[in-house]
């Protein structure tokens, strides 16, 4: 297997990096850089046929990945979760096609494995020995798991209340876990500052080109397991922006592969009532959210007052036709609830995010009853036990 990443390429001012070196942020305009990839030559040599004969997880997209040598991949099982067709619960809203891609089915049970998949394989390929990483929770997790399993050291930084499953899953590795008095901001500043001083490699969100690769790959899976076709919507419960973007970029890739066509999905935005950046933003039709002062949302996941990625999560949303709106934190319960007593699946709240706001699209004439929904559910409920 042959990756065909190319290079790193800032998504605002356009500077190019070469692949081969551990560049984070653009370094003339600090913004978000992306991996870039010889589409045009694996168009010619990469058949999309190939996958259905690979392992069910995210590294069956190789080619597309950005890591060179696969025997740098670290590896827990991720990725290739499974999409449900969720009738009873459609029905209930008055939506015929109804989907939700399940993403607590990967290790550490959230989609932060994919990101950190991705990360730490090739952390490792630049044979960096030390990571540090700011954490609403699940990442952190995420991180020690794969860190663990790539016998690398790892600090998280996470605020003091983060789930309590996560710091858990974080203190009995060997990552070290620093609760920080404060929100997941105030945890990025000691994340970098460490990896600064120590010369470690800092994973905060989209300050790093490799985690959005990983999540990227749920828009590659969501295309195949579909039969090479796209859904009218995705529904997306949005912090950092890492997975919104991650799908809008693979479905961009795709188009270039020449693997899909035709209408792509709109992509909707959602985020928590106390903590709406993003929302906010795109009520104002600006192109850059302004910080959230006070965020509060028990899903942790969208504790995320300002995000570095604001311009790529909204033109993923502007381009698309999308929207973005909010839930309240108690309809997000009612949802969970309700997912589980009609389909059996036990969401996480950012997830009955995402189905609270498939009612309030359709309420709203954004989406149509007959239209194909997907819903991200990305980690799962019971490790939100406190809050249900
Ligand atoms: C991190 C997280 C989110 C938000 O994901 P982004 O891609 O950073 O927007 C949503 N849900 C859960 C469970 C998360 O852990
Ligand atoms: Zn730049």
């Amino acid at each position: 297997m042959k990756s065909y990443f190319s290079h790193l390429e800032c998504t605002n001012c356009g500077k190019i990096y070469p692949s081969t070196e551990p560049i984070r942020t653009c370094l003339s305009c600090s913004k978000v850089i992306y991996a870039r990839y010889d589409l045009e030559q694996a168009k010619s040599e990469v058949s999309k046929t190939i996958f259905s004969s690979r392992a069910p997880n995210m590294w069956r997209y190789f080619e597309l990945l950005p890591v060179l040598d696969n025997n740098n991949i670290v590896s827990l099982g991720e990725g290739f979760t499974p999409i449900h067709k969720a009738d009873n619960l459609g029905d209930n809203l008055g939506l015929s096609n109804l989907l939700i891609k399940d993403e607590s089915f990967n290790p550490t049970a959230s989609f932060k494995a994919r990101g950190m998949s991705a990360a730490v394989s090739k952390v490792k390929e630049f044979n960096i020995k030390e990571l540090t990483v700011p954490s609403a929770g699940n990442a952190g997790g995420a991180l020690a798991a794969y860190a663990a399993k790539a016998g690398l050291q790892s600090h998280i930084f996470m605020p003091q209340d983060a789930p309590e499953a996560t710091q858990k899953e974080v203190s009995i590795t060997n990552a070290t876990l620093n609760l920080v008095d404060g929100f997941i901001n105030d945890a990025g500043v000691q994340s970098r500052g460490l990896a600064n001083e120590k010369g470690m490699f800092d994973l905060s969100t989209l300050q790093e080109p490799y985690r959005a690769e990983g999540k990227k790959t749920m828009g590659y899976e969501i295309a195949e397991q579909l039969g090479w076709n796209l859904p009218d919507a995705i529904i997306y419960p949005t912090g950092g922006g890492t997975g919104i973007v991650g799908i809008w970029k693979a479905i961009k890739e795709m188009e270039q592969l020449g693997w899909i066509s035709g209408k792509r999905p709109k992509m909707f935005c959602i985020q928590a009532e106390g903590c709406a950046p993003l929302v906010q933003a795109f009520n104002q039709k600006s192109r850059f959210a302004k910080a959230w002062a006070n965020p509060k949302t028990i899903a942790a996941g969208m504790r995320v007052p300002s995000a570095i990625g604001d311009y790529l999560i909204l033109d993923a949303v502007y381009e698309s036709g999308g929207s973005a709106i909010t839930v309240t934190d108690d309809e997000m319960i009612e949802y969970v609830k309700k997912t589980i007593a009609m389909e059996g699946l036990f969401l996480c709240p950012e997830g009955g995010a995402t189905v609270c706001a498939s009612k309030k699209l359709l309420d709203l004439g954004l989406i149509n009853e007959k239209d194909s929904i997907l819903l991200l559910n990305t980690g799962s409920g019971f490790k939100y036990m406190e809050v249900i």
